[in-house]
């Protein structure tokens, strides 16, 4: 993938916030400084949301000047806040270099959750994905990614006391697909999951991908989250058309995969099988039965998304009923199954389901780049 990135634009500072913990260290080392202040920056950077290091009171003048003079903190610029009717919240952000990404949070009773974005546009041109239809542009650096996280922290702290503002889950749902950027994606993440980061618990921090193998494979091994697979249908023949990475990895590959990654680590895992409803499309009591064919004894949940429709997409959601029947077979079949509630739809903000308008600037620099996928994989 790395071949058709465009690099981030960068400025000579180094970005605290492309720094994770052991980062961080290794760069305090260089600078000729003990590793506890790197722990003292985290902190700074992440529980008090510090945008200056002369925030940073129980750093030393010297070390603070040092600081200024070799490292900045660059987030994204807020171009956009919307708050929808249902209390979801779009942004969009604006990159160095004029491309836009969006973040979205969702609230609910007993916890927020944040839909992050791993890259501006995607590759891998699922069909029904309007991140896709915008082609690849490049990754997001890890300070791009945990400045989304950093930024709605800041933002919903503004907004309105009745709400719920607090981030408890982060889903790798937004634009672009998060394997396909593993190096920045993995510092992202410990960045949430450590404590002198976000603290977040590894069961509520989600990397979705449409399975790219490999990298499925190396993120067990390397940072310890939940994982939710976007299956959306139960036979190569319509996944290769509705996700053409299936040609590359097909279904039983992946299941396979999907095996080793439950096998393994501390506690008992499962996968979250995400399955867009497409009107006529993978929406009928066969799909369902071979799905329940293909999940049956696999410690699996299905969320069975409404489409978000987007001009030229060609789908249409599956209506109520179609919805209902499918849930009905799969669990009959005990398939634990839930229907995602669409959300933020007066604002195009459900998650995973960003329409991207904002990129159309990008969109002119993206049209000859063509997808392509897994070569460095
Ligand atoms: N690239 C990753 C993560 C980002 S997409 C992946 O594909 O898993 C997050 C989720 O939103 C995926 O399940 C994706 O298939 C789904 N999605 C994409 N476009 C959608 C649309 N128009 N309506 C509903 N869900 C969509
Ligand atoms: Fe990329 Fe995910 Fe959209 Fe597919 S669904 S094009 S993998 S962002």
């Amino acid at each position: 993938m790395e071949s058709v990135v465009q690099p981030a634009p960068r400025s000579d500072k180094a970005n605290l916030l492309d720094f994770d913990r052991a980062g961080m260290r290794a760069f305090f080392e260089t600078l000729g400084e003990k590793p506890f202040r790197a722990d003292q920056v985290l902190k700074w950077l992440y529980h008090h949301g510090a945008s200056d290091v002369d925030q940073m009171t129980n750093l030393s003048k010297a070390l603070r000047d040092k600081l200024s003079t070799e490292t900045e903190i660059y987030v994204p610029a807020v171009e956009t806040d919307h708050l929808s009717a249902d209390g979801t919240s779009k942004w969009t952000f604006r990159l160095r270099g004029g491309n836009g990404i969006e973040t979205v949070f969702i609230p609910e009773k007993n916890r927020g959750t944040l839909c992050v974005s791993s890259q501006i546009g995607c590759a891998l041109d699922c069909s029904f994905c309007a991140t896709g239809r915008q082609g690849f542009n490049r990754n997001l650096t890890t300070g791009e990614i945990i400045g989304q996280v950093w930024l709605a922290t800041k933002l919903l702290a503004e907004k309105p006391a009745t709400q719920n503002h607090r981030i408890t889950n982060v889903v790798m749902m937004g634009m672009g697909e998060p394997l396909l950027n593993f190096n920045h994606l993995v510092r992202a993440l410990n960045l949430m999951l450590d404590d002198n980061g976000y603290g977040l618990s590894k069961r509520r921090v989600t990397v979705s991908t449409s399975g790219v193998l490999p990298a499925m494979d190396k993120l067990k091994g390397t940072v310890d989250v939940s994982l939710a697979v976007s299956l959306h249908a139960p036979n190569d023949k319509l996944r290769t058309q509705l996700v053409p990475i299936n040609e590359k990895y097909p279904i039983n590959e992946l299941m396979d995969a999907c095996r080793r990654w439950v096998g393994t680590g501390d506690r008992k895992r499962h996968i979250l099988f995400e399955y867009v409803m497409l009107d006529g499309v993978n929406d009928q009591p066969e799909h369902a039965r071979e799905l329940v064919k293909l999940l049956k004894g696999f410690p699996a949940k299905v969320n069975l998304i409404p489409f978000n429709p987007f001009p030229m997409s060609g789908y249409k959601r599956s209506p109520d009923q179609s919805v209902a029947r499918f849930w009905k077979i799969l669990n009959d079949n005990r398939i634990v199954a839930t229907r995602r509630k669409t959300r933020g739809d007066d604002i195009e903000a459900a998650c995973g389901q960003l329409a991207g308008q904002v990129n159309d600037r990008s969109k002119r620099e993206l049209k000859f780049i063509k997808p392509r996928f897994g070569e460095n994989l």
